[in-house]
Formats: structure tokens, C-alpha cells, sequence
């Protein structure tokens, strides 16, 4: 799959440089852009574990999501995102865009596989759910018998990840903890927190459409094969909702991410006042993102 991502991608779509995303669009990750068939037969997810074979240079206190073998390490690529990084590709933009990846209502809809968590790990999870309905109008609700559109929590041990947004046409939507011991890894009550946030619509802060005003990817010090980690996402897709660029994001990756040699891949273009890619706190720009995107009560009032 890899291959076939690199092929049907390659410099621009790709490898180009370019990064990342914040909110708002990314519509075509949503219901629409399924109709073309695009990529018959590739599975988007297996493809990428090619990047798994670095995992073993991973220092140990690196942002588990950051590895996790995915698209920018932590997104679930499916059939709509493959197709929509290919009619990105394409230029043909205007005929991918569908205008909602919101979950309806507000509302997630989830459950546990099965014997994937033990209780602790379940309920650090929950904590995090907690979280985001205290600084937010989004509600978690469990999915009901018959449901056929909600998340599918897994504890694979092959990292952290998750889709991005909500999508009618998944069905089952996946996001996946591998179940460390809680507070630790995945289960890092930030890292859950960031999980949540994508599969809420949020894309890594990074990868906003303006990034390059504030941070510099400095390509030389890139793994090889990993330059696609810092796509970039255009405009007319994604959205800063208002919102200032974010350093403190939990949707930032550090400075060393995918990183060949230890030096710096993300280099800030203002002062810092904090760690990017920490991963101990949710910033209130954080929040307000989530706010916006939902259109929650008072998130446009400043
Ligand atoms: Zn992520």
C-alpha cells in the first residue's frame, strides 16, 4: 500500500513539503467522495505499516501517536480520505468537498470491543470523554443495539490512531488505544484526548493550511519515507476556525518528530513559551477549536 500511495501521490500530493490541518473541512473524509471507487481493492491502512520498522528507533518518551504507522502517524486513512488525498492530487478539489464531518447532534456515538480493556484502562479512557464534555458541547453516548455509524474503540497494540471526523458512510468508525497501563502512553490522558479530537474532525495543528507562517519543516533532518508525515492541507479544506496558530496544541507534534538523525523536523518561527508536543495539558485553543467546529453555544461570542 505503500507503494501504491506513493505512486498515486507521489511529490505533490504527498511528499510536497506541505502540512497539516486544524478543523473545520477535510468534508470529503466525510460522506461524499466514496461514488469514484478510487483506489479498488487497496487497503489505506495496511499500506502505511511500512512506516511500523521505525518504531524500533522510537526514544522512549516520545508521543506514542506520533508512531503508530499511520498517515501523520496517528490518522486512519479510509477509502474517502484515500480519495480525497487523490483528488487533491488531481485538482479537482471543488468536486471532493462535502460540507459537514460533524458528528450529528454533537454526539459521538462509541463502544469497547470486546475484552480489548481491562476496567482501569476503561475508565481512563472515559476520563477522557469526561474531559471533553466539561470543556465542551460534545456528548459521548454509547452506541445502541442496531446502530449501525459509531466508533469502535480497539486496544490493538500497534499504537495509537484514529480516523478524522465523522463519517455516515464508514459505519464503523475506527480508533484504536493500544492498552498501555493508564496515564501512560496511549492511555496518557492528553493522548486520549487527542484520539478523541480527530475522530471529532481535528487534524494535527501541524498541518493547518498556514502552518508554514509559523513553523519551518526542516526537510534534511526527515527519516526517509517520512516526509509525508508533514502534509499539508489546503485552505479550501480545513479551517482555523479564528483560532491562533497553536504551539501547545496536543494536536502539535514535537520538534524531533520523525526525526533521522535527533535534530529538529519542526522548527518554530516565533518564541515558545512551553514544550510543542506536549502532551501533559489540553490548551484552551484546544477547546475552542472543538467549540467552533460545533458551533457550541458562546464559542463565537469573543
Ligand atoms: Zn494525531
Amino acid at each position: 500500500m505503500r507503494g501504491a500511495t506513493g505512486g498515486l501521490l507521489g511529490g505533490e500530493g504527498l511528499g510536497g513539503g506541505a502540512g497539516s490541518l486544524v478543523s473545520g473541512g477535510l468534508g470529503s473524509l466525510g460522506a461524499g467522495a466514496l461514488g469514484g471507487g478510487g483506489l479498488g481493492g487497496v487497503n489505506p491502512v495496511s499500506g502505511l505499516t511500512s512506516l511500523l520498522p521505525i518504531r524500533g528507533l522510537i526514544p522512549p518518551d516520545i508521543n506514542p501517536e506520533e508512531y503508530s504507522g499511520q498517515f501523520q502517524g496517528d490518522i486512519v486513512l479510509d477509502e474517502p480520505a484515500i480519495d480525497y488525498m487523490v483528488n487533491q492530487y488531481a485538482m479537482v478539489r471543488s468536486a471532493v468537498v462535502v460540507a459537514d464531518v460533524r458528528w450529528p447532534n454533537n454526539t459521538v456515538v462509541w463502544q469497547f470491543n470486546d475484552n480489548d480493556f481491562d476496567e482501569e484502562q476503561q475508565a481512563a479512557i472515559q476520563e477522557g470523554m469526561q474531559l471533553v464534555e466539561n470543556n465542551t458541547c460534545i456528548r459521548f453516548r454509547l452506541r445502541e443495539p442496531g446502530e449501525t455509524v459509531y466508533v469502535n474503540i480497539t486496544g490493538n497494540a500497534t499504537g495509537c490512531y484514529s480516523m478524522v471526523g465523522y463519517g455516515a458512510v464508514r459505519g464503523m468508525h475506527v480508533l484504536n488505544y493500544a492498552p498501555h497501563p493508564p496515564g501512560t502512553g496511549c492511555l496518557r490522558l492528553t493522548t486520549v484526548v487527542h484520539e478523541l479530537m480527530h475522530i471529532l474532525g481535528i487534524l494535527h495543528m501541524h498541518s493547518t493550511h498556514d502552518r508554514d507562517n509559523y513553523v519551518r519543516i526542516v526537510e534534511e533532518n526527515i527519516a526517509p519515507g517520512m516526509l509525508g508525515q508533514f502534509f499539508i492541507a489546503g485552505a479550501q479544506d480545513v479551517s482555523n476556525l479564528g483560532v491562533p496558530y497553536d504551539y501547545l496544541s496536543c494536536m502539535h507534534y514535537s520538534s524531533n518528530a520523525f526525526s533521522a538523525n535527533g535534530n529538529v523536523t519542526i522548527e518554530a518561527l516565533q518564541e515558545v513559551n512551553g514544550v510543542m508536543g506536549q502532551r501533559d495539558y489540553i490548551t484552551d485553543s484546544d477547546w475552542l477549536r472543538i467549540n467552533r467546529h460545533y458551533d457550541c453555544p458562546g464559542a463565537w461570542d469573543e
